[in-house]
């Protein structure tokens, strides 16, 4: 292995979740019919696929950090079906990839809700709600027209919101018009990641948190290492999205991208009145590189959470510095939103990894014998990931399904060029399309 991940600053979702039990790392040496690497969507979606499927299996799941504090309970929770091409203009791209990419996304979605029905999960931490693309500018406007106009020649149904029925949802009245579609889901992720790892734990499925796996190596069968313990089995899945790269596999194509978020304190009563609107909504940006803002009400009281800004970082990792960057554009993104809010401090910071090809493909597949990949989410794992996962359990298993072959007759991730190039134009490319998306910002 040549890196271990590290996640900046706390998971704000997770951090309003009761204290979890105990981790329990992987301790000594101990022999499984599964191995999957890595608990977050793609992880737990393999591992409940094998949990079905694979009746009698041992499967071990292990992940580096506790399930919920790694990028899986990091994000917005937006599990969209929609095409969401986070490098267009507007989401979309050519009319029929867009179609089989919305039935794929919607696979993956209704594994979701198969895995939230399985272990009674509820509204809050997984309900169908559709979603909508608020628009705070005519460029964003425009955006939406266009998105709007892609999804009539797709057959997909929506509803344009004015900029009155904006104000009623979100209580401001920042935003022109929206553009509402109703077949996403949205999560409180590390509730759902949590709830979906405490179902699947049995006598058949263990899952070992805080266990990095240092070493994978096949020996006849694979061996699995950690600090503390080995686990040697006969079929392998990789399911840590761009940590794929410090596995070995697929060197040079894989983009990793962090993008960050803030989330308030809890708003007072008062507050809550004084901004009016329903309790809880959540917008993603017209424009792909705007700002998310989710208000949530549940655990851990009414809230408002911003993400904002991306940054091309192949290291991995990103530094503190960077974080406290970031956090001065959600406080302005926040305040000119709400601003009859007045000032409501931050709670907590955060920001995670993602992982993007530069033709918007997948990485999944047998990369050795009896070793997976459900991997490179392309910015949308709540989804995709969870379609990754289901999908190379399957492969593995040796069944078959139109998306299972969609899958594998995917075209690799275009190669990246030379890392100074790629660092220096991805970083100009995402300062400009930032610059650009002004009041979406
Ligand atoms: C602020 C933010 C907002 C986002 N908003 C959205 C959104 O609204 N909708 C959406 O779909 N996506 C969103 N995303 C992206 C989404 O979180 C990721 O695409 C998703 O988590 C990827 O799922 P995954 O299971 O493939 O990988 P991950 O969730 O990254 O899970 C992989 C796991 O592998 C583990 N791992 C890695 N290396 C090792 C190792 N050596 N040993 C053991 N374990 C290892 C990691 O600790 C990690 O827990 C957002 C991300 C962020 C940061």
């Amino acid at each position: 292995m040549t890196r271990l991940p590290r996640d900046p600053g706390p998971a704000g979702w997770n951090r309003l979740l009761p204290d979890p039990d105990p981790p329990t790392p992987l301790d000594g040496k101990i022999t499984a019919d599964w191995v999957v690497i890595g608990a977050g969507f793609a992880g737990l979606a393999a591992a409940h696929r094998l949990s079905k499927e694979a009746r009698g299996d041992r499967i071990v799941v292990l992940d580096a950090v506790r399930v919920g504090d790694g990028p899986a309970g990091r994000n917005s929770g937006f599990m969209i079906d929609l095409p969401h091409d986070l490098t267009s203009g507007d989401y979309a791209g050519a009319l029929a990839a867009d179609l089989a990419q919305t039935q794929d996304n919607r696979r993956g979605i209704a594994h979701a809700q198969d895995m939230a029905q399985d272990y009674g999960l509820g509204d809050e931490a997984f309900v169908m709600s559709g979603k909508i693309n608020g628009a705070a500018s005519s460029k964003g406007h425009a955006h939406n027209q266009s998105f709007a106009k892609h999804l009539s020649a797709m057959g997909e149904p929506f509803e344009v919101f004015d900029a009155a029925r904006m104000r009623d949802i979100t209580g401001t009245d920042y935003y022109q018009s929206g553009l509402f579609t109703p077949g996403s889901a949205m999560i409180q992720p590390a509730m759902y990641v949590r709830g979906v790892a405490a179902g699947l734990r049995s006598n058949r499925v263990s899952i070992y948190e805080n266990s990095p796996v240092t070493a994978l190596e096949r020996r006849g069968d694979w061996v699995v290492t950690t600090p503390n313990g080995q686990v040697t089995a006969p079929r392998v899945i990789l399911a840590v999205n761009g940590h794929l790269n410090s596995f070995g596999y697929v060197p040079g194509r894989l983009m990793h991208v962090f993008t960050y978020a803030s989330m308030t304190r809890a708003l007072s009563p008062r507050e809550v009145a004084s901004l009016g609107g329903d309790r809880v909504w959540g917008l993603t940006p017209a424009d792909p590189m705007g700002t998310t803002v989710r208000r949530v009400s549940g655990v851990g009281g009414d809230r408002i959470i911003i993400r904002n800004r991306f940054t091309f970082d192949p290291s991995l990792e990103v530094s503190d510095t960077q974080l406290a960057r970031v956090g001065r554009d959600h406080d302005r993104s926040f305040a000119q939103r709400f601003a009859a809010l007045g000032s409501v401090d931050m709670q907590y910071r955060w920001g995670g990894r993602l992982c993007l090809s530069r033709n918007n493909v997948q990485v999944i597949g047998e990369l050795e014998k009896g070793l997976y990949s459900a991997c490179c989410q392309n910015g949308l794992g709540t989804a995709k990931g969870t379609l990754a996962g289901g999908l190379a359990a399957e492969l593995a298993m040796g069944m078959t399904s139109p998306a299972l072959a969609r899958a594998l007759a995917a075209v690799d991730p275009a190669r990246l060029p030379p890392a100074p190039i790629a660092q220096f134009g991805a970083t100009v490319y995402l300062k400009l399309q930032e610059r650009r998306a002004g009041r979406e910002l």
